[in-house]
């Protein structure tokens, strides 16, 4: 692995000489994105402030879609049914030496080869809902959803509650925001959250930084500089700012404090119990086409099987995101997931170019990570 990437980075370095690549850009990349091949590379141009600001002309979106994921590791399937990998956050054998710019937790995570591999959450986020509210995450406006495009595609989560049920920390942390967006823009536009909170959290395991935002608040409880423990009241649900309605409007943010740093929420929060008190599991999947590259699809129907002859239940409509921006970005590199599924076996069933369909086992408080390739 060591002589492959030195090899790689003589490579990357020949590049210059062509004035394609720079040497420290060749060697970041094979030091830093090599286990995850080109899922962070692909984060990084998506979040650039150039992607942000580029409007329809849309760099990630490129960038997601014409990039190879994790090529050829991933194997075409064979069968319909799936076997799931534990691998729980254990180091590959030739990744024993992972380099300084990427923690091992973060290198086993996008280190995932197989079609399925199961994951521990890294960092579990606490429901940022107090006692008595809904904790639920509402679903029909998942992350990466807009309703085809009624709406802003969503970089949170909502939970659905009345004005004045408390707000908590997601987990401990540091106040890096508390105030309003009148005078600022920090979303899509000037009074987008209205009143609203940014978390910082130093993940354990992690290089990387996870903030997580609470937005639409009628009251902040918290002020910039203090230091929060999870559970403890931040503030009061309302309806401030581009709200429909009182709810939370919650988004994790994964590697920087920016609108597009956004990660599906539903992969971080820690799972609720199903009805057996026997916790939820979470499905993260990418589709990928013969060159590896990502697929969009607008209709992914997830059912949980019961048995054989028997019906589905808890049939589930879900989709890529919608703004390809959010697809494909590390840690997961998913472009669809749900969240709070009780653990059994559930269908995968979408169209492009004939019926596909794949059975996968979700895991009690476990991600599953599945990448699909089709043939078109
Ligand atoms: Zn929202």
């Amino acid at each position: 692995m060591n002589r492959f990437r030195v090899l790689l980075a003589i490579a990357g370095c020949l590049l210059v000489l062509t004035g394609l690549l720079s040497c420290s850009l060749a060697n970041r990349l094979v030091n830093t994105v090599l286990q995850p091949t080109i899922i962070a590379d692909v984060s990084a141009i998506a979040s650039s402030p150039e992607a942000v600001q580029s409007g329809t002309s849309l760099p990630g979106e490129q960038a997601a879609s014409d990039t190879p994921l994790a090529e050829s590791k991933i194997s075409t399937p064979t069968a319909m049914t799936i076997q799931p990998t534990p691998t729980s956050l254990q180091l590959p054998a030739e990744a024993t030496a992972p380099p300084a710019e990427i923690s091992p937790a973060e290198q086993a995570i996008t280190a995932c080869a197989e079609e399925v591999c199961v994951f521990e959450m890294p960092y579990p986020l606490v429901r940022p809902i107090g006692p008595g509210g809904r904790v639920d995450v509402d679903p029909s406006y998942r992350f990466g959803t807009s309703n085809r495009g009624k709406r802003d595609v969503h970089h949170g989560v909502e939970f659905l509650n009345s004005a004045g049920t408390p707000v908590v920390a997601a987990a401990d942390g540091l106040v890096v925001f508390a105030g309003d967006d009148l005078q600022k823009q920090y979303g899509l536009y000037r009074n987008f959250y209205g009143n609203f909170v940014v978390l910082h959290h130093e993940m354990p395991g992690f290089v990387e930084s996870l903030y997580t935002l609470y937005a639409h608040l009628s009251e902040i409880d918290v002020e910039e500089g203090e230091t929060v423990r999870a559970g403890e009241q931040i503030g009061k649900v309302g309806s401030t700012g581009a709200a429909t309605g009182s709810h939370l409007h919650f988004e994790v943010r994964f590697g920087e404090n920016e609108y597009f740093a956004a990660r599906n929420p539903e992969l971080w929060l820690a799972p609720l119990p199903d009805e057996e008190g026997q916790p939820r599991g979470f499905l993260a999947g990418r589709i990928l086409n013969p060159d590896g590259k990502l697929v969009p699809l607008p209709n992914i129907v997830l059912e949980r099987l019961t048995g054989p002859g028997l019906p589905a239940q808890d049939t589930i409509y879900l989709s890529t995101y919608d703004d390809r921006r959010l697809i494909g970005k590390n840690p997961w590199g998913e472009s669809f997931a749900s969240g709070d599924l009780p653990a059994g076996e559930y269908q995968i069933t979408f169209i492009k170019g004939g019926i596909h369909t794949r059975i996968v086992e979700i895991l009690p408080g476990k991600i599953t990570l599945v990448s699909i390739r089709i043939n078109q």
